[in-house]
């Protein structure tokens, strides 16, 4: 099963998870404060133009 990074909406604590891809989309608990509001993080550190925008691009 992939790894996935999920963020908690209660106390923006971040913590990373196996998980089925279909369960992927499901709230997690999270491991600091125990409510079910772990959600799966957007990546941030992955750009869609990893050598920057096309030049020209707009
Ligand atoms: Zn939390």
């Amino acid at each position: 099963m992939p790894l996935y990074e999920y963020v908690c909406g209660q106390c923006d604590f971040k913590f990373e998870t196996l998980s089925a891809l279909a369960d992927a989309h499901k709230k997690r608990e999270c491991p600091k404060c125990h409510k079910l509001t772990g959600e799966r993080a957007l990546s941030t550190n992955s750009s869609i133009w990893p050598l920057g925008e096309p030049a020209g691009f707009g």
